[in-house]
Formats: C-alpha cells, sequence, structure tokens
C-alpha cells in the first residue's frame, strides 16, 4: 500500500473507532425559549412581560422568556397570527375582535389561532391634554392635534370608538398623529399636540413623569352617561375613575371608561408550556406582584373574568385544578 493511501486508511478507521466508541456527554436538559410580544417601553405590558421573563430565569427549570416591545396590542395579535411570538400581552376587546375578526380587524381578518391565557388588570382611558388647552371634553378635540395612539396600538381602536360617541371621526382632527407612547409623551410637554389617548394601567410610568416634569397633569374626562353610550356598542368597556391620587398635582378623580389587559397564546404552543408559564407565575405571584403597581390585580380567582376568546389547553388544565374552572 501506498504511504498516503495508508494515511488515508488510518484516518478514515480513527474517524470510526471515535464515531463508535464516543459515549454520549451529560445532556443539558433542554431550555425552551419563548417570546412574549409586549407593548411600549414607557407601558405597563412591559415591566409584567419582564417580570414572567425573571421569574422563568429565577424559578423554572426548562422556560426562558424574551420579551419584545410593540406598539402593542393590535401588533401582538398580527405577532401572534404569524407565529413571530409565542405569547403575547393585550387588551381583551382588541383580543375579541382579532379572533373573531369583527369590528376594527375586519380590514387584516380573523387570527384564528389566538388563545387565552389569563386577564390580569384594568386598563383605563387616559386622555391627556396639554398645558393651556383646557378641553372639558372629547367634543372639544375637533380640530385639535391628537395622538390617536401608536401604530398597531389597542389605543387607537379606543379612541376612535371614543370620539365616534361624540360625533368625531379623525377627519375631524387638525392631525391624527400615530406617535410612540414615549414621542406623543413629550410632544405634549412641548405642546406640539394638544392631546393624547393612551389607554394604559394607572400608574403608566411615562404619565407619572411627565406629571412630575410638568408638575401636574390634565385630563380630559369620560362621565359614566358616555361609557354607557360606548358599552352599548362596544361591550368591553365599564366605567372607571382615574384616582385623584394616581399622578402628580391632580386635583380630583377622573371620570374614564376601562377595558381589560390579558395575555394570550398561540395556538400551535405546547399545552405543558402554557401550563408551566401559569404554574410558575402563581406559585411566585410575589415576584410578578413587585413589577408594578397593577399586577397586583391578578389573582387565581380573577384571572377568566372577562376572558373573550377560548382558553388554551394548557391553561384550562391550569384552571381546572385549581378549581377556578368548573
Ligand atoms: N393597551 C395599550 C395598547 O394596546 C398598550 C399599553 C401598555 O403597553 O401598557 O394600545
Amino acid at each position: 500500500m501506498k504511504r498516503s493511501k495508508l494515511v488515508t486508511v488510518l484516518m478514515i478507521v480513527c474517524f470510526l473507532a471515535i464515531v463508535f466508541t464516543a459515549k454520549p456527554g451529560p445532556v443539558a436538559a433542554a431550555k425552551r425559549h419563548i417570546t412574549i410580544a409586549a407593548g411600549w417601553v414607557t407601558g405597563v405590558y412591559f415591566p409584567l412581560s419582564g417580570a414572567i421573563s425573571r421569574i422563568l430565569y429565577k424559578k423554572s427549570k426548562d422556560l426562558r422568556a424574551t420579551v419584545e416591545s410593540s406598539g402593542a396590542s393590535k401588533a401582538n395579535a398580527l405577532a401572534i397570527r404569524s407565529g413571530d411570538v409565542d405569547f403575547a400581552l393585550l387588551q381583551n376587546d382588541v383580543a375579541y375582535y382579532a379572533y373573531t375578526g369583527t369590528s376594527l380587524f375586519k380590514g387584516v381578518g380573523k387570527v384564528p389561532n389566538i388563545r387565552g391565557v389569563m386577564c390580569i388588570y384594568p386598563e383605563t382611558i387616559h386622555i391627556v391634554q396639554a398645558r393651556g388647552v383646557n378641553a372639558k371634553s372629547v367634543a372639544d378635540l375637533k380640530g385639535k392635534k391628537v395622538a390617536v395612539g401608536p401604530l398597531g396600538s389597542g389605543t387607537e381602536f379606543n379612541t376612535k370608538q371614543i370620539m365616534e360617541i361624540y360625533g368625531l371621526s379623525f377627519d375631524d382632527l387638525a392631525k391624527a398623529e400615530r406617535l410612540k407612547a414615549e414621542e406623543a409623551l413629550d410632544y405634549l410637554k412641548d405642546g406640539r399636540i394638544d392631546a393624547g389617548f393612551f389607554t394604559t394601567g394607572v400608574g403608566n410610568a411615562g404619565i407619572t413623569n411627565l406629571a412630575i416634569e410638568q408638575k401636574g397633569i390634565e385630563f380630559i374626562p369620560v362621565p359614566p352617561s358616555d361609557v354607557a353610550k360606548l358599552k352599548k356598542k362596544y361591550p368591553f368597556y365599564a366605567a372607571t375613575v382615574i384616582p385623584k391620587d394616581a399622578y402628580t398635582g391632580m386635583k380630583e378623580d377622573v371620570q374614564s371608561a376601562t377595558v381589560l389587559a390579558m395575555m394570550a397564546v398561540r395556538a400551535e404552543v405546547e399545552d405543558e408550556l402554557v401550563y408551566n408559564l401559569l404554574s410558575s407565575v402563581f406559585e411566585n405571584i410575589n415576584m410578578f406582584y413587585s413589577a408594578h403597581k397593577m399586577a397586583r390585580n391578578l389573582t387565581l380567582e380573577s384571572a377568566l373574568d372577562g376572558m373573550p376568546i377560548p382558553l388554551h389547553p394548557g391553561a384550562e388544565k391550569f384552571f381546572r385544578e385549581k378549581g377556578v374552572l368548573k
């Protein structure tokens, strides 16, 4: 045998020996990475999703979560449809419209694979006005420059529906701006817009900062009689108040409307994974509560109140075992 041939044969023999005698090393437990679509960096979905990610990191052996910021509810529903994310936080009204392809989802079609995980806290319509605008009612926004909600937000739906109750559409505004939430708050501070709508948990960090910087904040109220009209057409709303101690410099409670923030998941995600996420959150509920004041609204007993879409089977199993679902 020629020398070069011998070398080749030896190499093959060695390779086969390694392949056939190598023992598998210790197998690391496979970690499953999930993504959670949150919302605005200055919002409430973001710290709450961060808390879930921390809980999984510290307490779950096999689950890890990445949190993504977004325009929020509508964008998140569409990200579930396309499979770009596994879990998402979004408004319960938007989840319903997405699942059924109705109302403001007529144009983009159904999100047939969106499933419920849990409802978390009330999200209140905050209509902030710039200093000196002195609007007493949404009707006074006619001809004004208004941030109607970020692109892909649920807020934009709420703005449209609320303005409709006052006989207004976006065409009646001098300008309907689709700014990011943090930009809208900056524009309000500088008086570059007259008002901005934000459907978010009371105690939203961006609004809190604006109130501190301006030493006060002015909201436009939506009185209960108008919330009743709204509810008649769009049943997800309820009347509420933004309490006067919520933000710096408020003089009194402000009447407004509320929907709910919930968590949803792609139907294709394994049952066990959804079940494990819920178990981790409820077993470490104090870690969740410490993320934001709004997180404290989550309890086992109330987690299914206001759920507008079918539950994911993993969530169904969890809530049945806890006796919440009969
Ligand atoms: N509810 C908001 C929206 O979908 C997002 C709020 C948040 O990120 O806290 O428009």
